[in-house]
């Protein structure tokens, strides 16, 4: 393994190196991006530029057999941990200040805001989980209370369910309210009707890279993950308390899942491991972590009323996960359940102990009681026309590695 840069490394691409940038040197996310006209294609995020892989590739430039030629990361991440080295040690050359090709790489560049940004990889499978303590204590005590808060399972096992991988969308495509069974407490019988509790879960999302069949080991797990992106798990809270008991969410969770547009890689992750939080007990040996697997990366999430200002209303750290997504991936394929390339685990709405701390409105709002005010208004649950705006980075002593921002607005119900 390379060690860890310490500090920015600079480039010429000038705007790399400016302060703030969520997309420095030592970043260099993946995603896939269209000009006007253009098919989709391979690119990373240098600055305020989009290296055009798919043109390096075509130019002779770049040589990965391929699979930058395509209109997603599959191929590339199936190509093995070696190539994924090869290919971030080969732009980090390119992109170097006072790297000999930059005449010849400055035709492939292209200006961010004038790129459409596409799905990154086209998701296999999408499982969920349940995994920071403080908002599983938050939502069990508000629906069981503060006795039965945590389920008996959960200081065992990172909890999770299959969610699906159709649901899954870019930052920037509109999510439309979901109409469900809805049932208030006191009324004797369901009914068909908009959601009026549709909500957002902060999670950033891990992406499987290499495959197994069978068990793997926490740090087997951890190599096999490829990147990471920010997540938000829309959900309807209604239409859940509803339809949950016996097997968990379905429908709630099933309108729209939006990630991030540009997989931020473990290896530019790499200098901000940190452990997971001290075990309330002690975990069983499949799940014990062999080194610091979780990542120190700031989070926030922005809402914007249609029309209006943003106002933050949460502001956390993914470091107040309980379980890493290594032991989550270890767990999910414990019963020899086959993991793919392009499989996505969500992490789980990430909240922290202070009241801004929490990564949904469920939450914030103390399951609608307390609304937060934000500027112009207040909220409980999303309102049509919010937008909803999650962003993450990790800061070095003089870069950071962003991840771009998570955006969905939401439309009215059908009808
Ligand atoms: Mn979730």
């Amino acid at each position: 393994m390379t060690r860890p840069a310490t500090g920015l490394i600079r480039s010429w691409v000038e705007s790399a190196n400016a302060p703030g940038c969520d997309f420095p040197l030592n970043n260099l996310p993946y995603g896939v991006f269209s000009t006007t006209g253009g098919a989709p294609r391979c690119g990373t995020a240098i600055g305020d530029r989009i290296l055009d892989l798919h043109g390096l590739e075509q130019a002779g430039l770049l040589a990965f057999s391929g699979d930058l030629l395509t209109g997603g990361w599959n191929a590339f991440m199936a190509s093995g941990r070696g190539e994924w080295a090869r290919l971030r040690r080969t732009l980090t050359a390119l992109l170097r200040e006072g790297a000999e090709e930059a005449e010849r790489l400055a035709p492939h560049l292209v200006a961010m805001d004038e790129a459409r940004l596409h799905m990154p990889f086209e998701v296999r499978e999408y499982t969920d989980f349940y995994a920071s303590l403080h908002h599983a204590r938050n939502v069990g005590t508000m629906f069981r209370g503060p006795e039965n808060a945590l389920p008996p399972n959960w200081l065992h096992m990172p909890i999770g369910y299959n969610g699906r991988a159709s649901s899954v969308v870019v930052s920037g495509t509109p999510v439309r309210r979901p109409c469900g069974q809805l049932k208030a407490p006191e009324a004797a019988a369901p009914r068909f009707g908009p959601s009026q509790r549709f909500d957002i879960e902060l999670e950033i999302g891990a992406i499987i890279g290499q495959p197994s069949d069978g068990p793997i080991t926490v740090a087997e797990a951890f190599d096999s993950i490829f990147g990471y992106v920010l997540l938000n798990d829309w959900s309807a809270r209604d239409i859940q308390a509803w339809e949950y008991q016996p097997l968990g969410p379905f429908l709630a969770k099933a309108t729209a899942t939006t990630i991030s547009p540009w997989i931020v890689t473990a290896a530019a992750l790499e200098p901000f491991r940190i452990d997971t939080p001290p075990r309330e007990v002690p975990l069983l040996d499949y799940l014990l972590e062999p080194g610091p697997m979780l990542y120190d990366i700031a989070l926030s999430v922005e809402l914007t009323p249609e029309g209006g200002t943003e106002t933050v209303i949460c502001r956390t750290n993914y470091r107040e996960m309980y379980y890493s997504a290594a032991q989550q991936l270890a767990h999910h394929a414990s019963s020899g359940c086959p993991m793919r390339v392009g499989d996505l685990l969500g992490s789980g709405t990430i909240s922290g102990p202070e009241r801004d701390n929490r990564g949904s409105l469920l939450e914030l709002s103390w399951g609608g009681k307390e609304p937060i005010e934000i500027a112009g208004g207040s909220r409980a649950f999303v309102e049509d026309g919010d937008e909803l705006t999650l962003r993450g980075h990790a800061e070095g002593p003089d870069y950071r590695v962003g991840f771009g921002a998570c955006a969905g607005r939401l439309l009215p119900a059908r009808g």
